[in-house]
């Protein structure tokens, strides 16, 4: 008796049968013949377990598995899906949608050359802050502006510029965890700053900020309350009297905003946010905020402030580390721009487009969605049109929902805790995966982030659903 691995084809023979010709041509030698090797080792080890079933050893079963081998290893890790979380700005899903005209900035930052740190009115070196300087003053009222990676990176830089070895006093009740693992007493630790923690988790008087304000006090800070809010007997001092405090005493406020709008979102019918310009208005020193939550852009951090404070941030060898690349300013630009036609904004500005969509048009989505889907999963599950609430996410306003709709997913049958599992699994495995909520034994599915263009691959996608839950139409 021959040893089973004698049943395997030498690699050299699988490598010159027809089958493999098209792989070789399209991905060459080395990567096609350590794919062939790797499927060759696999049945070699399946054939030694005893379990090898003749027909996988046959040269054109090889070459298929082989073949797709390769075009699983070529899928990108990086993949676009559909976003029926409910969460319009969901941090795991890449927050905001950027518009038209950020994407082709972006093609055109990326394969021409472009005057990034190059000055074309002198022809000396330029400052890649002033790709968005004065977009950024403009829209505020602020001095002087300038860019990091994100925003946890902007108050990293702003605590280890304005307050080294000095103290920084902020009230119990900001003391925000964002997720992911920004916390302010850790940040403030790492830039170097001594954090001073005054009044309680609820309540905090203008005479804690005064009554802890020593020689060794840089900066008064103020954060925003992201992503919780604190309700009921509460108090906190609003920016500008913070604000007065810290100047009487010679000291700057700096405010981390979290999210941060550059627009009047009451306007839209949006509940109402204190925007950057405000914020500077009322006296904030130092102002920083996201770029891709409430904004809609790219992500990034943006500072904006007195001119003296932002040139000190600069020269902080930090900045270096943090500094934005140009496809973020490429983005950026754009989208800031979107912002001085604050009429044409919704309708420009995919976030804000998303946030504003009324909630009789995802309706009119979620019925005409209904009955393909409910064809295309049989008698898997059922599929009901329901009034849903979305959220803003990414911390931005966290108490409040937009009225939205989608569909609700029901698995048949008993034993629908697997059965829902496994269709929650069958949507995340399709080719452009559908990322929805599991509540109360049922899949949910928010149609606010599937915009009309996006209709026809969305249901398109569905025909396949059946087989992968193996049950009948
Ligand atoms: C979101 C947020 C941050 C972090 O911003 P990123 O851009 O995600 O780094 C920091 N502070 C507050 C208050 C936030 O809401």
């Amino acid at each position: 008796m021959s040893p089973p691995a004698a049943r395997l084809p030498a690699v050299d023979r699988v490598l010159g049968c027809a089958e493999l010709a098209p792989l070789l041509a399209a991905h060459g030698a080395t990567r096609t013949t350590a794919a062939v090797r790797a499927r060759l080792q696999r049945l070699r080890e399946r054939l030694l377990a005893g379990d090898a079933p003749e027909a996988e050893l046959a040269l054109p079963a090889i070459a298929a598995a082989v073949a797709a081998a390769l075009a699983a290893e070529d899928q990108p890790r990086l993949r676009a899906v559909f976003n029926c979380t409910g969460t319009v700005l969901h941090t795991n899903l890449g927050r905001a949608l950027l518009p038209d005209a950020a994407v082709q900035a972006v093609v055109q930052a990326l394969t021409a050359p472009a005057n990034l740190e190059y000055d074309l009115a002198t022809g000396g070196r330029g400052d890649r802050d002033d790709v968005v300087d004065d977009l950024l003053r403009e829209l505020t009222g602020a001095e002087a502006a300038t860019v990091v990676n994100n925003n946890a990176a902007a108050v990293l830089l702003m605590l280890s510029s304005l307050a080294p070895r000095k103290e920084v006093i902020v009230s119990r009740g900001e003391l925000v965890e964002i997720g992911g693992a920004f916390r302010i007493p850790d940040i403030m630790a790492r830039a170097g700053a001594k954090l001073v923690e005054v009044g309680t988790t609820n309540r905090t008087h203008a005479r804690d900020y005064e009554g802890a304000i020593g020689t060794r006090t840089a900066l008064l800070m103020k954060v925003h309350c992201s992503n919780y809010a604190v309700e009921g007997f509460t108090a906190s001092v609003a920016e500008s009297e913070v604000a007065r405090i810290a100047h009487a005493h010679g000291l700057p406020l700096a405010v981390d905003l979290g999210s941060g709008t550059l627009a009047d979102l009451a306007a839209h019918g949006l509940p109402r946010e204190t925007t950057v310009r405000e914020t500077v208005a009322a006296g904030a020193d130092v102002v920083s905020f996201s770029g891709d939550k409430l904004l809609g852009g790219p992500q990034a951090g943006l500072i904006v402030g007195r001119q003296d404070l932002i040139a000190k941030i600069k020269q902080n060898p930090l900045k270096r580390a943090l500094r934005v690349g140009k496809l973020t300013l490429a983005a950026l630009e754009p989208v800031l721009r979107l912002y001085r036609e604050p009429e044409h904004l919704a309708a420009r500005l995919p976030t804000l487009r998303l946030f504003t969509r009324p909630q009789a048009e995802i309706r009119a989505a979620a019925e005409r969605l209904r009955s393909p889907l409910q064809a295309a999963l049989g008698e898997a599950a059922t599929v009901e049109v329901v009034a849903l609430s979305s959220q803003i996410g990414s911390g931005a306003l966290p108490v409040d929902t937009l009225p939205s709709a989608g569909l609700l997913l029901r698995p048949a049958g008993k034993r629908s805790g697997r059965a829902l599992a496994r269709l929650e699994e069958a949507l995340r495995g399709l080719p452009r995966p559908v990322i929805g909520r599991i509540a109360d034994g049922a899949l949910w599915l928010d149609l606010r982030c599937i915009e009309a263009a996006d209709e026809a691959a969305f249901v398109a996608q569905f025909g396949t659903l059946a087989e992968a839950l193996g049950t009948p139409r």
